[in-house]
């Protein structure tokens, strides 16, 4: 192993001029400095499988991806005031990715940007201010997004529940108050959204927003139970609010079973969100939104945006959609996914500590308990096995409110050998607890 010791000049600088609290994971900390596809390399020569990163989607420095934004970058990068054929070509081709009522994109350059734009739409659209959010979520960094994100809001450092936002309980099958099983859960769950809005018509309000991502990430790697968005869309809808699909971390065909996480529960949003895998890593998110939301918000004021939809940006878009397509990376994290939890339930068969498997495609959760009757989260224990599992040169990382649940969501063309060598070691790693 490598210790910190070798890094101590690079954390003492870092420490003195970058933002303090950008933290750095693992306890012997890594030094990356370079990435191919589903691998990145660390200074010292080791190779690492990354099981994490989602930004780099279609897998880091996808050279199809690079040679076609070099030679953008070496063409044209500017802003948005005048015509130019890649940003129209991408929002077509995206749109078509999409049911035919999402057909107005507007590019922007973060997920959290993109989160605060969609509520100011909503807003205006709807005229109204208060919005619904799901207990645990994470909605981004931004002013707005840290208000609609109660990871945020309600941990240390944060600065509390604003009025206008209300928590909904997180729809968890296995944590939750209704749980696998209950062939009602979704109605039920969505039944604590409808109690929100009969308590803001009570004081003579109604919801702007309903925000929720399509699966769960930082609430803990969670699929929706059956119903849920089918339920909770009719009662915003029939109280005029707006439905968000939040797919920043479950996008572009991660699921394997459709493009779109909200694709599972048989809905189409008023506006979906799109992040992180957009741009293959390059800093670009989009909003994208029906025709009515989209004129509402056309009102005599300018909306301009330095660096949203600037060539190279669309043309990293383009790219990835592109070699999704090509490679049939959709239909791969499908099968990939599908052996991975294989592998997961025969180590939950094997150890009691893995309490529960739970995924689509390539967007996976393994949660951890000491005990499976009290469900006591079995931290450090996860600690432990995540810093094993790098030492074997697996990436994994830990999510959920309580944070004891792996997290798996790799790069796309993360493959079935690297499934069937991660659970070799992860039953290594188990073993040895
Ligand atoms: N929404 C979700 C669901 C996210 O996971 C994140 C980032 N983790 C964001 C929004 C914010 O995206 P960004 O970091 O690009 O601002």
């Amino acid at each position: 192993t490598i210790n910190n010791e070798d890094y101590t000049e690079l954390l003492e600088s870092r420490q003195k001029n970058v933002g303090r609290n950008l933290s750095i994971g693992y306890k012997d900390k890594l030094k990356i400095v370079k990435g191919a596809l589903q691998y990145i390399y660390d200074d010292k020569g080791r190779t690492f499988v990354d099981c994490v990163n989602n930004p780099s989607h279609v897998g880091h420095c996808h050279p199809i991806v690079v040679r076609r934004m070099q030679k953008q970058i070496a063409t044209l990068n500017t802003n948005t005031r005048y015509l130019n054929d890649t940003i129209i070509e991408y929002a077509e081709k995206l749109t078509a990715t999409l049911p035919d009522a999402l057909s107005v994109c507007y590019f922007v350059n973060s997920g959290s940007e993109a989160n605060d734009l969609a509520v100011r739409m909503s807003r205006h659209y709807t005229k109204q201010k208060d919005l619904i959010v799901l207990d645990h979520a994470y909605h981004g960094t931004s002013t707005v997004a840290m208000e609609m994100s109660p990871y945020k809001f309600d941990s240390k450092g944060g600065f509390g529940k604003m009025p206008w936002i209300h928590k909904a309980i997180n729809p968890d099958l296995y944590r939750g108050p209704y749980k696998y099983g209950d062939a009602n859960a979704g109605e039920k769950y969505a039944a604590d959204v409808q109690r929100i809005i009969e308590v803001l018509k009570k004081e003579g309000k109604a919801p702007a927003v309903f925000i929720c991502e399509t699966l769960l990430g930082v609430g803990g790697q969670i699929p929706l139970p059956e119903n849920y968005l089918k339920t909770t869309y009719e009662y915003v809808r029939a109280a005029g609010g707006v439905c968000i699909a939040d797919e920043v971390q479950v996008g572009f065909g991660r699921i394997g079973d459709h493009f779109w996480g909200f694709e599972l529960q048989n809905v189409v949003p008023d506006i979906v969100v799109l992040g992180k895998p957009i741009g293959n890593g390059h800093p670009l998110a989009a909003v994208i939104v029906t025709n009515k939301i989209a004129d509402a918000f056309n009102n005599g004021m300018e909306y301009f945006n330095t660096y949203g939809g600037n060539p190279v940006s669309m043309t990293a878009g383009l790219a990835v959609l592109d070699v999704i397509q090509e490679e049939e990376m959709q239909q791969h994290a499908l099968e990939v996914g599908n052996h991975l939890m294989d592998g997961l339930r025969s180590l939950m068969a094997k150890y009691p500590i893995i309490s529960d498997v739970r995924g689509h495609g390539l967007f996976i959760g393994a949660e951890m308990v000491k005990d499976r009757q009290t469900m006591e989260p079995a931290v450090p224990e996860i600690d432990i096995v995540v810093e094993k599992m790098k030492e074997k040169g697996y990436l994994l990382s830990t999510d959920g409110p309580l944070h004891n649940v792996l997290k798996i969501k790799p790069p796309m063309p993360f493959n079935k050998q690297n499934a069937d060598e991660m659970i070799q070691y992860l039953d290594i790693a188990l073993s040895e607890l």
